[in-house]
């Protein structure tokens, strides 16, 4: 079996400096808000080259809090791309907004900047773009768009810890998920927000603690979302090799490149110019796709589809109003899309087997 993430050889790297980590947390009992969350916060935040990281519980809350911390009135419009992961929308929700879905670019199945404009309207408040499977979205041109509007801009990163995109505006507000099996991994729930400026960073820390800096003096609305210590040993550990492990990742993406390039009926993802991609999934496109994954699976490769169902087209966002058809190019891509296995360990020889199996399951 060729698994699709290989988390064993992850925890193998880190094991030795995690279990000191943990050793140490346990004998200090500084579960919540011990030290480790500090110095995770200093070295992530570095890392992204942004100014302030709030260590949060999850993903979803981070995008919930970075949309809080943003101000926008209770009740307005925000764009987010139709392709995307389900907690995109639920955390517009959660923060009391409105999600309106927009359509993704044909090429790099990102956000539209022009879809984006055209589901603006006088009660739109903020743009969520999703730099989705590891790639960034057009920033340049949402920025400009939010510009035009006087909207905030609150980017999903949940997939692309590390990618870099030449000439884009620097972050005002982002949101990050540590789920285990991102790029960079927890061993269970975590997430951060990034922010520019000191005052939107000190609104993320006072909704993730309770709106209280000081104990029992709750100066702000709030609530409990607050990145665990042992969660925090783990990620220190991680971060010191995200960036070897994103060239890993390269590399790979590289190798299906090339051993998947003149294969008939297989689409390879597209890189926008001036993208670099960390590649947290490896998105191709192939005609009956449904059939070409059970074939692969028949031949041990573990694939996956990210996302099979649009999030106007699931049962829990009905209320949007909105339905097949709405966005044509988000739902064709849900009916070809199929993700390859793809982490920092996976071995050129496995590889191999894949493009193999893939051809003869598309041949
Ligand atoms: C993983 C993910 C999230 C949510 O993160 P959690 O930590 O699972 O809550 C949000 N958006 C995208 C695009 C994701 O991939």
């Amino acid at each position: 079996m060729i698994p699709f993430v290989d988390l064993r050889a992850a925890h193998a790297e880190v094991e030795e400096e995690v279990l000191a980590g943990f050793a140490r947390v346990l004998r200090d009992t500084a579960f919540v808000q011990g030290p480790d969350v500090a110095a995770f916060e200093e070295e992530f935040a570095a890392f992204s080259g942004v100014a302030h990281c709030v260590g949060v519980g999850n993903g979803t809350d981070a995008i919930e809090i970075a949309l809080r911390a943003a101000g926008l009135p209770e009740g307005a419009e925000v764009v987010i791309p139709a392709n995307t992961f389900v907690a995109t929308a639920e955390a517009v929700v959660r923060a009391g907004l409105r999600p309106v879905l927009a359509d993704a670019d044909p090429e790099t199945l990102l956000l539209d900047p022009d879809a984006a404009a055209a589901a603006v309207t006088p009660r739109t408040a903020a743009i969520v773009p999703v730099h989705l499977y590891g790639q960034q979205a057009p920033m340049a041109a949402l920025q400009a768009l939010a510009d035009r509007h006087g909207l905030a801009v609150v980017e999903d990163a949940a997939q692309s810890q590390g990618s870099q995109q030449a000439g884009r505006p620097p972050v005002g507000l982002a949101a990050t998920s540590f789920y285990p099996g991102k790029n960079i991994g927890a061993y269970g729930e975590a997430g951060a927000v990034l922010a520019a400026s000191a005052e939107a960073a000190r609104a993320a820390r006072l909704l993730a603690s309770h709106g209280s800096e000081r104990k029992y003096v709750h100066e702000s609305f709030g609530f409990n979302s607050r990145l665990d210590t042992l969660q925090a040993v783990v990620l220190r550990a991680k971060l010191k090799r995200l960036a070897a492990w994103n060239e890993r990742r390269r590399e790979a993406a590289d190798r299906y490149a090339k051993l998947l390039g003149g294969a008939e009926g297989v689409r390879l993802p597209a890189v926008a110019p001036g993208n670099v991609p960390v590649w947290h999934l490896y998105v191709v496109r192939v005609a009956e796709r449904d059939r070409v994954l059970d074939a692969l699976r028949e031949a041990g490769v573990q694939a996956q589809i990210h996302y099979p169902v649009p999030i106007h087209l699931q049962p829990a966002f009905a209320g949007l109003g909105r339905g097949p058809g709405d966005f044509p190019v988000t739902e064709a891509a849900a009916g070809e899309i199929l993700s390859l296995p793809m982490h920092p360990h996976l071995t050129p020889e496995d590889q191999e087997r894949v493009a193999e199996a893939l051809v003869k399951a598309v041949g």
